[in-house]
């Protein structure tokens, strides 16, 4: 019988075969006299951490174990796509623990955004959701503008406790955890660990934050509704904002259309003219044409002149769903493409319609900036 080798790191059974999976080594590694795991070299070597996604299943269990303990919950959220970062639900799991919302991102809002605006308004979002966070903080992890900060909150409004931080795929969980773990780890590299999670496959990162209590990293879930799991690499990386939002206006009269790319498109049906106010990743295209002639550019033109989707991922690509909207006269109204951004229109009235693939979502608010 061959022995099963173990990984020294976190116990995990060593694989060779599938690099995806748990417990995957490289077959050179074998020979060494400890050998670990690929998630635990890299952790051990370079402090970087690998991104695990994780079944509907074992997120709920995940999130039902998080209910039953005392801790602290951080809930990462992705400030460019709230709505589709947002974990519907979390709220009824965490039970009476407490959740710091945080808002990362934010290197990629406009400067004339007032950050202070933007947290009372993730407050009334998240509550209109059924979570009051004890605080919101703002962060941008990849810069790692407010880290800090966020380290102090968390050793604050633990209260002694457990932390755990949860976050769906893409938020930049790993890429805050690694800024935390660099900040720990030149102190005292080797105490970080893996543990599994009970009743699940799933490792956990362990930081430790005194003798008792440690911060745990859950692995990312994944939000079936948002955009990205609609596009392919090469689209999602042309539809996330590198850096800081440009705005593009467009000064737009009723019965005309704007197409972004061909994944989102929004027609203007009644109102004066006014400006449209595009907040959205300065590479994505944006195309105007008249109201009567949009079906018809869709139809023929999706893939080709409305890119991104391309020829092959088209095909991916769910319908667009139409969402129709009055706008309010004293109100200057954001409309929300979950995942893509938003637009600003500004003035009286007037309707619009706007078009997503089916399953992500469209909403209004009062506009941000
Ligand atoms: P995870 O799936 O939540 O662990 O997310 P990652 O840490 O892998 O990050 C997902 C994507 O978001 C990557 O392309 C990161 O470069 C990017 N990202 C993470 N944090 C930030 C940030 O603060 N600002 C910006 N602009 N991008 C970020």
């Amino acid at each position: 019988m061959i022995e099963e080798i173990h990984c020294a790191g976190c116990g995990v059974a060593i694989q060779t075969e599938d690099t995806k999976a748990p417990g995957y080594a490289p077959k050179s590694a074998l020979d060494r006299e400890m050998v670990i795991c690929q998630r635990c070299f890299k952790l051990k070597h370079y402090n970087q951490i690998q991104d695990v996604s994780l079944s509907d299943d074992d997120f709920v269990k995940i999130l039902d174990g998080i209910g039953q303990k005392d801790a602290l919950v951080v809930k990462i959220v992705d400030i460019f796509d709230f709505n589709g970062s947002w974990l519907p639900g979390l709220h009824r799991f965490v039970g009476k623990n407490d959740v710091l919302l945080v808002g990362n991102k934010a290197d990629l809002l406009p400067k004339s955004l007032n950050p202070n605006r933007l947290m009372n308004w993730m407050r009334q979002a998240s509550k209109e959701l059924g979570l009051r966070p004890v605080d919101v903080h703002l962060i941008s992890a990849k810069k790692g503008h407010g880290v800090d900060e966020l380290a102090e909150k968390i050793d604050y409004y633990r209260k002694g406790r457990d932390v755990y931080v949860v976050g769906c795929t893409n938020v930049g969980k790993s890429t805050l955890i690694n800024q935390v773990i660099k900040r720990f780890g030149e102190e005292d590299e080797a105490v970080i660990t893996v543990s599994h999670f009970p009743g699940t496959t799933l490792d956990l990162i362990d930081i430790p934050l005194d003798d008792n209590c440690n911060l745990y990293d859950t692995p990312g879930i994944i939000n079936h509704h948002q955009m990205a799991h609609y596009v392919d690499a090469k689209d999602l990386k042309l539809i996330t904002p590198k850096k800081e939002i440009k705005p593009q206006v467009f000064q737009i009269h009723p019965q005309q259309t704007l197409f972004f790319g061909g994944l989102a498109r929004l027609d203007y049906m009644e109102g004066n003219k006014r400006s449209f106010v595009i907040y959205m990743s300065n590479e994505l295209k944006v195309h105007r044409t008249k109201l009567e002639k949009a079906d018809d550019l869709y139809a023929n033109h999706n893939g080709e002149l409305l890119s991104p989707p391309n020829e092959k991922t088209r095909e991916m690509l769910p319908p667009l769903v139409r969402h129709e909207f009055s706008l309010r006269d004293n109100m200057k109204t954001d409309i929300v493409f979950s995942g893509l951004g938003w637009v600003a229109v500004h003035g009286k009235g007037g309707r619009v319609a706007a078009y997503a693939p089916k399953g992500v979502a469209v909403s209004l608010r009062e506009a941000l900036v």
